[in-house]
């Protein structure tokens, strides 16, 4: 972030605007909204200033600029277009210790004055930095599409009723819902389409109700995807936005996190060196208790919550001790890294099937039907393969899968250290061991796995380079 964004109270306060052109009505406009007193230097003016001036929306200094006009001011715009006056304008300023805006001159400027758009209270400011302008105006309009005409009023609405809210509800938690679900539900439905006094009459209702509930809680279990955060949903995005305790685990990327409210409480409950690994029975309890406190909870999980991830063991648990549970679910790992490399799962040139695999079991081995896996036209993802992952090629040779079948092992699919090595099954376990393979990976066994697009190392192709080299 290169500025720091804040918002100024103006009301009742002075400010200038140096320069009476098309740039100086613009700052004149806009600091009259904020409800400034402003003050006009320029010898020379646009008309609409001379009207403004004549029914007493500012006053007028017709003559060129002088240090001493900065004295008393909030904030200073140049916006002469001179660079000599607007050069003397940002140093008497900066001088004086007053904020000073000189248009289109960030380098000259202690402020910079953000794209907006404007809906009463509501206002959206869109910076970048001064790097592209036309970039933060076409998220302006972009924004504006996206924000309902009435949200002013709807924030204004809701401003009036806050006290009694406030009084009515004192925990913060419970306050917290029932402001949430006002957002989402048919009164601020009202309130945006224009039928206030309906709106009124309903809210009046709604706040008397809301003192005597307890909230409800509820689990969301989310799968956050195998990294990248722009392939979360937008649903798991909704929950994130609005859960007061994330409980995730050592999947999810941390920038996923970010997607929370920042005052969103954050608890981690995945392996890993210097951290206490809690049992899963730990873990269910700790989301029941949440949940009885009317939290909004979000179970974070990498991937999706139903392919390898206790998704159903941990519903079932909440299920039965009566809290309400919502799935969301995310992409998994094998479609995720599936896109990512280029390999597709099914493909009728290859294979007419696709199984997901744990590569985990009792002894160190999965309990599975290898033979049924070791079908022809049929791919393979396995997940949690790579420490047996010479033993699972081992096992699918025996059982008729031929050793040169193509094999990818992908780690971190679809994170910027994504590295994904292609080989043959009967090398597999070289192949994972010469590239230190140490992220989690999935390993894809199949046909399918040709058709893999540019960014992965071949094995063969690599190592005969390195003969060559060495040689
Ligand atoms: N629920 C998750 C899987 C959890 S099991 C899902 O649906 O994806 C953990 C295994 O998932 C890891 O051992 C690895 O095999 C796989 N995995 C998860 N994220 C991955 C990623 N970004 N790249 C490669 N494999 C990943």
């Amino acid at each position: 972030m290169r500025y720091f964004p804040a918002f100024l109270d103006l009301a009742e306060r002075t400010c200038l605007v140096v320069g009476g052109g098309a740039a100086a009505v613009r700052k004149v406009r806009l600091l009259r909204k904020a409800g400034a007193i402003v003050r006009v230097v320029a010898p020379r003016v646009d008309p609409e200033l001379t009207t403004l001036a004549e029914q007493g929306e500012l006053s007028l200094i017709r003559r060129g600029f002088v240090a001493g006009d900065v004295r008393g001011c909030a904030v200073v715009h140049a916006a002469t277009g001179l660079a000599e006056v607007d050069g003397r304008v940002a140093d008497a300023a900066s001088r004086a210790g007053v904020p000073v805006n000189v248009v289109d001159r960030a380098e000259i400027s202690s402020f910079i004055v953000p794209a907006i758009v404007d809906r009463d209270l509501v206002v959206v400011g869109i910076s970048t930095g001064g790097a592209a302008p036309v970039l933060a105006r076409r998220l302006r309009a972009q924004i504006e599409t996206l924000l309902p005409a009435r949200l002013g009023s709807l924030a204004r609405f809701a401003e009036t009723f806050r006290a009694s809210v406030a009084a009515l509800l004192p925990a913060p938690a419970a306050r917290l819902r029932f402001w949430e679900r006002f957002f989402d539900g048919p009164v601020a439905e009202d309130v945006l389409a224009g039928r206030g006094q309906a709106a009124g009459e309903k809210m009046l209702s709604l706040v008397n109700r809301a003192g005597g509930e307890t909230p409800e809680g509820l689990v969301s279990i989310v799968g956050a995807g195998p990294g990248d955060p722009e392939l979360l949903t937008l649903k798991a995005l909704r929950a994130l936005e609005r859960a007061d305790v994330v409980v995730y685990d050592k999947l999810v990327n941390p920038d996923i996190l970010d997607y929370a409210r920042r005052d969103a409480e954050r608890i981690y409950v995945g392996k890993s060196r210097g951290h206490h690994m809690r049992t899963q029975a730990q873990i269910n309890d700790l989301l029941v208790a949440h949940a009885r406190l009317g939290k909004r909870v979000v179970r974070l999980k990498g991937g999706d919550p139903f392919v390898f991830g206790r998704g159903g063991e941990e519903r079932t648990h909440l299920r039965r001790h009566g809290i309400q549970v919502e799935l969301v679910p995310g992409i998994t790992a094998a479609t995720g890294c599936g896109a990512a490399t280029g390999i597709p799962l099914t493909h009728r040139a290859h294979a007419a099937a696709v199984t997901f695999v744990t590569g985990q079991g009792r002894n160190g081995e999965p309990d599975v039907d290898w033979a049924a896996l070791a079908r022809s036209r049929h791919t393979l993802v396995v997940y949690m393969g790579v420490a047996a992952a010479g033993r699972i090629a081992d096992r699918l040779i025996a059982h008729g899968l031929a050793a040169d079948t193509p094999v990818a092992v992908i780690e971190n699919g679809t994170l910027a250290t994504q590295k994904t090595v292609i080989g043959h099954l009967g090398a597999l376990a070289d192949l994972i061991h010469d590239h230190v393979i140490a992220g989690p990976a999935v390993i894809v066994v199949g046909e399918v796995v040709t058709e893999a697009e540019s960014g992965a190392i071949w094995a063969e192709a690599a190592a005969s380079d390195a003969r060559a080299l060495a040689g």
